[in-house]
């Protein structure tokens, strides 16, 4: 092996005419690769260009196959955004209050929902989960108005009466109940009775407790003067006034409670939209800022 390479060796360097027959081979070979890479080279240019150039054109004249020639993942189809109730008042300037009605959904909230439409109202509704489960259609019209909508537990229960997690799965179902009825992410809950401790707040994670600090007693009195009285005469800026969507006298006081607020200069928004910052969770609520000042 040894001497057989010398050999080899010698008798290729040893003789000019197979130095030359070398090189030229050599050159040969140099050059067919050298051609070879550029013919591969040219026949990819002109594809990458094509592709490069035709898409644009295809995407303006044919919008319909954008995805297919994008060829990215498909986009999983979302859900219905929640629609905006932003109301375009800024609350910090101009006196707000919210109305807010729990309980429901009842077989009276389609009459409150017609009436909150002819008066030109947003308002919040605090749903059991139950009631929700048992009304979906009258869920997603709350939704679609453009009202607010929270849970109030799954059935009414007292949930400092309850253990914090028994209590905050209650919470979670409602909020399954009306995410699968309106496709909104319910993130406010009122506790019953205004019951709630911090240590439910906490376990609670991801929710705002949102309380109240005008109460209409609507349950108590079923009366539509005091009901009236009570939340025009008690509201001030930033004011959540409490009524129920399943007391009758309710809706046919909602004509005079609407007018009187607004006779005495207070705009009608969402809870979410007496805060010009989205609500954090962790919080309890009992007003919104006590900033604006009542229209003329
Ligand atoms: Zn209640």
């Amino acid at each position: 092996m040894r001497l057989g390479s010398g050999s080899v060796l010698k008798v290729t360097l040893g003789s000019r005419a197979a130095r030359w027959h070398a090189w030229r081979a050599s050159v040969a070979l140099a050059v067919g690769v050298l051609s070879l890479g550029l013919v591969s080279f040219m026949a990819l240019l002109p594809a990458e260009g094509v592709e490069e150039e035709s898409a644009p054109e295809e995407t303006v004249a044919l919008p319909a196959p954008i995805d297919v020639e994008k060829d990215e993942p498909p986009e999983p189809s979302p859900e219905p955004p929640p629609p905006p109730t932003g109301s375009g008042v800024d609350c910090s300037v101009v006196a707000c209050v919210a109305l807010t009605f729990d309980d429901g959904p009842s077989a009276h909230t389609g009459a409150l929902l017609d009436r909150l439409e002819e008066l030109g109202v947003k308002a919040t509704f605090f749903d059991t989960g139950a009631n929700a489960r048992a009304r979906p259609d009258t869920v997603r019209r709350q939704v679609e108005d453009g009202h607010l909508v929270g849970g109030h537990s799954w059935n009414h229960a007292d949930m400092r009466k309850q253990t914090p997690a028994t209590a905050c799965s209650d919470a979670s179902r409602t909020a399954d109940a009306i995410r699968e009825a309106s496709g909104l992410d319910a993130s406010l809950l009122r506790p019953p009775y205004g019951s709630w401790n911090t240590g439910i707040l906490r376990a609670c994670r991801g929710k705002t407790f949102v309380l109240w600090d005008v109460d209409t007693m609507d349950w108590s009195t079923h009366d539509v003067t005091k009901i009236t009285d009570h939340a025009v005469n008690d509201s001030k800026p930033g004011s959540i006034i409490l009524m129920h969507d399943t007391v009758a006298e309710t809706i046919d006081a909602l004509p005079a409670v609407v007018s009187g607020l607004r006779q005495k200069g207070y705009e009608l928004v969402t809870v979410a939209d007496l805060f010009n910052t989205p609500l954090a969770p962790g919080q309890a609520i009992y007003s919104g800022p006590r900033t604006g000042v009542p229209s003329p």
